[in-house]
């Protein structure tokens, strides 16, 4: 009767009890232990009151609990919200008191945001004691940080020993199963609900374009809080009967080992993440031959970047997709990459995708306007915020990406920039995402923005905020003419500033609210 996630651990129990499910720090789950510790860990969720419905709040990097408490929430038919542990206090207090999270579970690296969360409503239950009794099979090196900094638990000392007999909840696909909070790249983040449906829907519309298998072995690589690693690589393997590898943060030296070491297939990786993967003195002579798909998204993806992994044979490739799609909305046929290289794709197989101009008509082949997707992936909209989510859907109910892109002849999508990003310079439409692309293929330059500042002549001029490559030289003047062979002269910045860092959401985003506080006036 539980037609949601959470009948799926039974379900993979049946069907391939002993395969491996989860590896986490060279620790191993099977299927049926998956099954076996979700339903205790359900009970013991049900003994700290959680029914369905009721909201249960995880604060910590990937980890086998992470998993375990988001399986066992969906068995009570109760709501997961998993939350950005790189938060801080005040943050994390406003997404659990929005969503009203009856029990918050979190991680002893989270201890000195815990302790600093005002007292609340929730339930606080360690990592280390979601396994009641002490769960033996817990190595004592996964929780050896001191938790005696950490607050007293609210739950009932009284829990029951887990019990493992059946808890069946009913859930239909049109339940929530998730509040995930957007990565607040433009302003507060927003609590997207996303249902049972809308995950199962986004897990086929990626089976439709790739062919993951029961024999997938996926390194979970990027952040499990973070729509992208949670849809597009755990649930999508664990449905298949897959192995996810979840690393516990991304590190680039631990991704080559682990890929050796289990004969990595599959990867998920935001540009960040590829791009210093690519520049690590390891890349030239590592064995990646069991890498068959690499798949990037949730940001610009430049087009030298997909170049330098085909050119090693390596199978790579683009998504497109935001939070509120769960996340796929396009996707770039592995096949299609190399001679589509730097577009989005092609809409997802059950979704559907327009470019619209601002009165909502059709633009043509080549035109930008706003891109709008609907489909059984879209969410219903966000958690207790009726004017966003009325502000996000048009009247006939597309979903509204904020982002700027156009189809080309052959309805490949092309994003443009996010339109709050854009701006206009002598009347002449400049997206940022263009110029900063092009940016990052000179070689002095490590990571490049570009935003739009006042200027008495032409409105907004372009201005570069440049991070140089360590050891590498080069002034602005060469940077602009570098760009001058590139770029139409409207696109070009009229100045460049050189930083020791961009701000970065937790996804890798650069947060441009944050950069045009700062470098938006004068900079002499
Ligand atoms: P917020 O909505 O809180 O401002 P966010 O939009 O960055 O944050 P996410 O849902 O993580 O939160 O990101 C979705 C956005 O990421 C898209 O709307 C788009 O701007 C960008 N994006 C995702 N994939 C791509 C891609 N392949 N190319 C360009 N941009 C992308
Ligand atoms: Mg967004």
């Amino acid at each position: 009767r539980n037609a949601g996630l959470g009948g799926w651990p039974a379900r993979r129990a049946l069907m391939s009890p002993d395969r491996t499910a989860f590896v986490f720090r060279g620790r191993s789950l099977t299927y049926a232990q998956v099954h076996e510790r979700t339903t205790a860990l359900a009970h013991r969720l049900r003994s700290a009151g959680v029914a369905p419905g009721d909201r249960v709040a995880y604060l910590g990097p990937n980890h086998l609990a992470f998993a375990e408490t988001m399986l066992a929430t969906h068995v009570l038919g109760a709501i997961f919200v998993p939350l950005n542990f790189r938060l801080a206090a005040p943050e994390i207090a406003y997404m659990l008191d929005h969503s009203g999270a009856s029990v918050l579970v979190h991680a002893p690296e989270c201890a000195a945001t815990v302790t600093a969360l005002p007292a609340g409503p929730a339930a606080r239950i360690p990592v280390a004691d979601l396994h009641t009794p002490p769960d033996l099979h817990t190595p004592p090196d996964l929780h050896t940080l001191p938790q005696s900094t950490l607050p007293q638990s609210t739950v009932p000392e009284t829990a029951a020993p887990a019990s493992v007999g059946t808890i069946d909840v009913p859930v239909t696909l049109d339940d929530p199963a998730l509040i995930l909070y957007t990565s607040g790249t433009t302003g507060r983040p927003k609590g997207a609900v996303l249902t049972h449906g809308n995950l199962v829907w986004n897990t086929f519309n990626l089976l439709a374009d790739v062919d993951v298998t029961s024999e997938e072995v996926t390194l979970v690589s990027a952040p499990l809080f973070h729509v992208a690693a949670l849809n597009q690589t755990l649930l999508p393997t664990f449905l298949k009967g897959g192995r996810s590898i979840i690393m516990p943060s991304w590190d680039v030296d631990d991704c080559y080992d682990l890929i050796a070491e289990h004969r990595v297939t599959w990867m998920f990786g935001v540009t960040t993440m590829f791009a210093a993967f690519a520049r690590s003195p390891r890349w030239p002579g590592a064995d990646l031959s069991s890498l068959r798909l690499l798949m990037a998204g949730g940001a610009p993806v430049p087009p030298w970047l997909i170049r330098e992994y085909q050119d090693r044979g390596l199978v790579f490739s683009q998504g497109y997709g935001m939070t509120e799609t769960a996340p796929g909305a396009t996707f770039l046929e592995a096949g299609m990459s190399a001679r589509k290289v730097g577009s989005a794709g092609v809409p997802v197989f059950f979704s559907r995708v327009r470019v619209v101009r601002p009165d909502r008509t059709e633009a043509p082949p080549g035109e930008p306007g706003e891109v709008l997707v609907q489909g059984p992936n879209v969410t219903p909209g966000y958690w207790d915020a009726p004017d966003a989510t009325r502000a996000a859907f048009t009247p006939d109910g597309w979903f509204r990406s904020g982002d700027i892109g156009a189809f080309d002849a052959d309805g490949h999508l092309h994003i443009l920039d996010r339109a709050k990003d854009m701006y206009i310079s002598g009347g002449e439409n400049v997206y940022p995402a263009e110029v900063e692309s092009v940016l990052s293929e000179h070689p002095a330059v490590a990571e490049a923005a570009v935003i739009g500042v006042p200027d008495d002549t032409w409105g907004e001029v372009g201005r570069a905020i440049v991070v140089a490559r360590p050891g590498a030289g080069a002034d602005a003047e060469e940077l602009v003419a570098f760009l001058r062979g590139r770029l139409a002269s409207y696109k070009i910045p009229r100045s460049v500033v050189w930083a020791d860092a961009l701000p970065r959401t937790s996804s890798g985003k650069i947060v441009k609210p944050e950069l045009r506080a700062t470098y938006s006036g004068d900079v002499g």
